[in-house]
């Protein structure tokens, strides 16, 4: 029988790479939600609503309707890719300029409830495995299985260090830890669905245990 699962947890603790495995594993859809709100992110960055750390929230709202959010499966990668009004964003979101706003507009009630509706929506038929920061507490709250990780801000931005060097990004080592560290001090603060470990969700400590480990981990409890 198939089900639902809910990954959450801190930035870069490796929930996606896993979240991937183990819907590939399943024969399950996979949705990152953190690319939603990336997205979001990217459109009012075009549009002028963000200018150094301020945010023009209501021209944002008002025009939440032309944001048009679609996953489209990638065969050759073997997963979905983000596309915005038509366009694929899958690379511009992962960007660090990206990353500096987006816990900023994940903050805002009516961004949260546009993408809610739509995970909601994804997720009828089961058979998801669905990442991000509030799937098991406010998304899902009955997903049949919930993980929540975590490892050390130190663990998390040396990961991240690593991917955006390899997608040739021009960054320093600092810089990704305050990130790191600033996003989630404003994930897990914020009024709405602050990023927390849901009451029946399993932790995993992802600073030592290898991925390989985690994914066996994960995968023996998909199945119970
Ligand atoms: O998962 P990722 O690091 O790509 O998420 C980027 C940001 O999107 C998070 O730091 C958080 O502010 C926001 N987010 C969220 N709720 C989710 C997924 C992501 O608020 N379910």
């Amino acid at each position: 029988k198939k089900i639902t699962i809910a990954i959450d947890g801190f930035s870069s603790t490796g929930k996606s790479t896993l979240a991937k495995q183990l819907a590939k594993k399943l024969h399950y859809i996979y949705v990152d939600t953190g690319a939603m709100y990336r997205a979001v992110t990217l459109f009012a960055m075009r549009s002028g609503f963000i200018e150094e750390d301020k945010i023009d929230e209501d021209s944002l709202i008002k025009t939440l309707d032309d944001i048009d959010l679609k996953f489209v499966f990638n065969s050759n990668l073997g997963f979905a890719e983000m596309y915005l009004n038509g366009e694929n964003v899958e690379k511009e979101i992962r960007t660090m300029s990206v990353s500096k706003n987006v816990s900023q507009i994940s903050v805002i009630a009516a961004v949260r409830e546009k993408l809610v509706a739509m995970q909601q929506a994804m997720g009828v038929d089961k058979g998801i495995v669905m990442d991000g920061r509030d799937i098991g507490t406010v998304v899902f709250p009955d997903a049949e299985l919930k993980i929540f990780m975590t490892a050390s801000p130190e663990k998390r931005a040396v990961r991240r260090y690593k991917e955006l060097l390899d997608r040739g990004e021009d960054i320093v080592y600092a810089d990704i830890l305050e990130n790191v560290q600033k996003r989630d001090h404003i994930d897990s603060n914020r009024a709405i669905s602050p990023l927390k470990r849901a009451e029946d969700a399993i932790e995993f400590d992802n600073s030592d245990l290898g991925l390989e480990d985690q994914f066996q981990r994960m995968y023996e409890h998909s199945l119970r």
